[in-house]
């Protein structure tokens, strides 16, 4: 049998190594294979100007690896590859499985659409080293806690991160490039073509498959420190591979790898992506945590909605508070589009339990301005700091802004980095600018917004009030 041209479409896997999916779509067309990559407006319409600048910045280097030859549409996939595999002549399309609820649902229909033209969809692999809905306790249901997870996970086969396929002939079809389609498209996909708002910088890091696998080994390099200074936001030292494994850039199996080894800095590392599979696995069984809660017990949560309360998320999404460590994250998500883990912990924090918001609300500001968001560890970061998802004992943890600051950041190198009316107030000062012991709070700088202690006992006392609801009945 003549060999026939095969389709892939490129998702959240913008890489040539370490590809299944690709390989197979490789093997079956004997090397004659149309990559492709299709813009859909259901799925770019959450995603803020910098993640959307990434996300094409990551394709167009994706396009030079493929000497020029992806092919990008726009508009229903189910559609789009449809008319793609008539004029390739291709039956076979290729793509790496998607378990998020949205994309689950679009793979469905994809699939019956092109059933119905003759053309077969293979889903290959996933974007985790373990596929959702695989780890289970041992009496065969989803794990409700990481504790659990993470034994079950590390337990799992980890094979080897594969090579980049050698000897395709990537076909160009229906001659659409990325630029020749941002000329088409013009002001009609302002989502994916507009420009980047004023004051933002297009992001920290450099996109593509070479920029990923870099930065990964300058972060294996270090990787033996991150257990004690992951915390500490001052010192930038994660990783902040988190924007190149969800775009899949990089899969967490190649990162696994070459941080393999023994050391308290690699364990609590590989720990750490372990979450990201939780978070994944939780979603896969409970699609309904993208906007409930995981607990019962507070789903009857009060919280502020009139236009006080809105008037409050502006200023805690602007980085006004008052409360710097909160306002240093707010300002660095605004400006670079990412925030390091244990401020976004803060930040969300000071959203529900001090500002009694809706965890939604800071939910979707953070995807909207992520270049990193990823539903499932987004609203699951969110459930969990919120008291209402996965965390074990989540009822009196209401982390204290300025502690916190005190803490993590003692000698304010985070804080005057992202709040310039505070660059030059030394530390302590600078962590808690309206203390009565300290200075007066320094001009320009907004004076805390609230009474933290006070705030803290509103939370508790609402916490306690849903409990009681949900035991006798709304
Ligand atoms: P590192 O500390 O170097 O960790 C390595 C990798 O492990 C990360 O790249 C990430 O893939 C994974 N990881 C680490 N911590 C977590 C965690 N708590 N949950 C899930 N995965 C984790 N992460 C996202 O990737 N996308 C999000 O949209 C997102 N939203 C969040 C919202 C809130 C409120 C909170 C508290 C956390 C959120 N996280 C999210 C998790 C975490 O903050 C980021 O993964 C991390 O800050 C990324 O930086 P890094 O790559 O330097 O992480």
């Amino acid at each position: 049998m003549a060999p026939r041209t095969t389709i892939f479409w490129f998702r959240r896997d913008l890489r040539l190594e370490d590809n299944p999916a690709l390989l197979e779509a490789v093997r079956v067309g004997d090397g004659d294979v149309v990559a492709t990559f299709v813009i859909d407006d259901a799925f770019v319409r959450p995603a803020g100007a910098t993640r959307v600048a990434f996300l094409r910045a990551t394709l167009s280097s994706l396009d030079q690896s493929l000497d020029g030859a992806l092919t990008v549409l726009a508009g229903d996939p189910a559609e789009q590859l449809g008319i793609l595999a008539d004029a390739v002549r291709a039956v076979d399309v290729f793509a790496t499985r998607d378990f998020g609820p949205l994309g689950r649902s679009r793979d469905d229909r994809v699939l019956g659409a092109l059933a119905t033209r003759g053309i077969a969809v293979h889903f290959i692999d996933s974007p985790y080293v373990v596929a959702p809905g695989t780890v289970r306790t041992k009496s065969g249901s989803p794990c409700r806690v990481f504790g659990a997870f993470r034994r079950g996970w590390e337990l799992e086969l980890r094979p080897e991160p594969l090579s980049a396929p050698e000897g395709v002939r990537w076909r160009q079809a229906l001659s659409s490039s990325l630029d020749e389609l941002s000329i088409r498209s013009g002001a009609a996909r302002p989502a994916f073509f507009g420009d980047l708002p004023d004051g933002v910088a297009p992001s920290m890091i450099l996109a593509g498959e070479a920029p990923a696998h870099q930065h990964l080994a300058n972060f294996a390099a270090r990787v033996d420190r991150y257990g004690e200074e992951r915390n500490l936001p001052g010192l930038d030292s994660t990783s902040r591979l988190s924007v190149y494994v969800r775009f899949g850039s990089l899969h967490p199996r190649q990162v696994l790898a070459a941080v393999d080894g023994l050391s308290q800095g690699r364990a609590v590392f590989q720990s750490q992506l372990g979450w990201r599979e939780f978070y994944a696995d939780v979603l896969f069984h409970r699609p309904d945590s993208v906007r409930r809660v995981l607990q019962p017990s507070f789903e009857h949560l009060r919280v502020d909605t009139d236009a006080r309360a809105v008037e409050r998320f502006q200023t805690w999404a602007r980085g006004e508070t008052g409360f710097p460590l909160v306002d240093a994250g707010m300002r660095q998500l605004l400006r670079e589009g990412w925030m390091h883990n244990r401020v976004r912990m803060v930040a969300a924090s000071f959203l529900v339990k001090h500002l009694h918001l809706d965890w939604r609300w800071g939910a979707r500001w953070f995807m909207w301005r992520l270049i990193d968001a990823d539903l499932a560890s987004n609203q699951h970061g969110w459930q969990w700091t919120a008291g209402t998802g996965t965390d074990a004992a989540p009822f009196h943890r209401i982390f204290n802004p300025t502690l916190q600051a005190q803490r993590f950041d003692p000698e304010g190198t985070y804080v005057r980095r992202y709040i310039p009316e505070l660059a030059d107030v030394p530390a302590p000062q600078c962590l808690n600018p309206g203390a009565r012991e300290g200075l007066l709070t320094p001009d320009g700088y907004a004076p805390a917004m609230l009474d933290a202690a006070l705030e803290r006992n509103e939370a508790l006392a609402r916490f306690a009030e849903s409990r009681e609801l949900a035991r006798v009945g709304p």
